[in-house]
């Protein structure tokens, strides 16, 4: 089958022919891909940073957003039939850890990540176990069903706390940044308010319903906010940018006793951070990895299966896997939002 394989250390991925997939136990389920996605992830993999030469081991297919269709499954697979349209969770879980056990298998001690820790989607075919897959609606388009991962991990981030009525500040409106808009829309936001750098992505959050789009690098994100809120601050900050300044600036714009949820990842460990601040404001501070299992993909179908969230601003290139180079090049360019490519019809 064809694969976007990282055949040894250092940049790129090559389109090669590789061996297709097979179920080895009895819970896995063997999946045609009909489309998937390049995440921020792919792309550190891609341009192999430091992250990626410390964590990768190679050869190894990459990818791990997609969609496809259940064609084989194990002896043991209760909820699945060939045919099944399935997305999937991509954090696979050991099931046995305390974690697993008491509903947080989203942060398995043990978890293991597609297209990271073990062979990924960038392929025609991929096995991997019942546990992760999340059977789809039909109605919901394969474009918008590769990119559940990241919605959901917006969904995750804009449902920590409640945010009706609630001025919402979303910090970076990358894709997952652009998809909160749309979430913190359908969850009842008084306002939304984007802070943002980059035109592209500033034409973006404007298409895809903020109310108010600063650009910090040319106004100040405090004074703005004050202004727009009539001197209340944000009610919740929604960290997307992974981007210290912004944080910091963030949290500053937040009222007393407000809400601060960050999904970003930050280029290092140690980040200079507003502690004090953040203490005396006595907010509430909710870091997020992941996507809940299953709840955030319950919300994620009803909501793009119901129409309450639209996402078509936001998946702006469809292309097909051969070229993959260009998806990463637009990518690394930051004038996209999700490009999410056809392996399969
Ligand atoms: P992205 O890098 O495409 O988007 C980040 C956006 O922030 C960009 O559009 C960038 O222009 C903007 N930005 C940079 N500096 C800024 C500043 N000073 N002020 C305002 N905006 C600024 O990333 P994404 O794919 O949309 O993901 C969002 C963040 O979430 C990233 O940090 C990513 O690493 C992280 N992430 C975390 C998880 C998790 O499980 N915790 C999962 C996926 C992604
Ligand atoms: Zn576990």
């Amino acid at each position: 089958m064809k694969a976007l394989l990282k055949k040894e250390p250092g940049k790129g991925f090559t389109l090669e022919n590789v061996e297709e997939p097979v179920i080895k136990n009895s819970d896995d389920v063997k999946i045609k891909i009909l489309r998937t996605s390049i995440c921020g992830t792919d792309v550190h993999i891609y341009e192999w940073n430091k992250w990626a030469e410390e964590r990768i081991k190679t050869p190894q297919i990459g990818g791990h957003e997609f969609v496809g269709e259940v064609i084989e499954i194990g002896d043991n697979v209760k909820g699945l039939v060939p045919g099944d349209i399935v997305a999937s969770e991509t954090h696979i879980p050991c099931k046995v850890c305390y974690q697993c056990k008491t509903g947080n298998m989203h942060v398995c001690k043990d978890m293991q990540i597609l297209g990271v820790d073990r062979d990924g989607v960038f392929a025609e075919y991929a096995v991997v176990p019942e546990i992760v897959l999340w059977k789809l609606d039909e109605s919901i388009p394969l474009k918008y069903a590769s990119v559940m991962e990241p919605l959901g991990n917006a969904i995750h981030t804009a449902t920590a706390t409640d945010l009706r009525a609630k001025h919402v500040l979303i910090t970076g409106a990358g894709p997952i940044g652009a998809m909160a808009i749309q979430v913190a829309k359908a969850s009842g936001a008084a306002t939304i308010i984007v802070s943002e750098v980059s035109e592209y992505r500033i034409n973006m959050a404007k298409e895809v319903g903020a109310d108010l789009v600063i650009n910090p690098s040319k106004e100040n994100l405090y004074e703005k906010v004050m202004e727009f809120t009539g001197n209340h601050g944000a009610d919740v900050l929604l960290e997307m940018s992974g981007n210290v300044t912004a944080l910091n600036d963030g949290i500053k714009s937040v009222r007393n006793a407000g809400f601060v949820s960050i999904l970003g990842v930050y280029n290092e460990e140690k980040i200079p951070f507003v502690m004090n601040t953040a203490v005396f404001k006595n907010l509430t501070i909710q870091a997020i990895t992941g996507r809940k299992m299953f709840e955030t993909w319950h919300i994620a179908t009803q909501w793009l299966k119901y129409n309450r969230i639209n996402i078509d601003k936001i998946v702006t290139h469809e292309i097909k896997m051969e070229d993959f180079e260009k998806g990463f090049e637009l990518m690394m360019s930051g004038k996209s939002g999700k490009i999410v490519m056809k392996v399969s019809e």
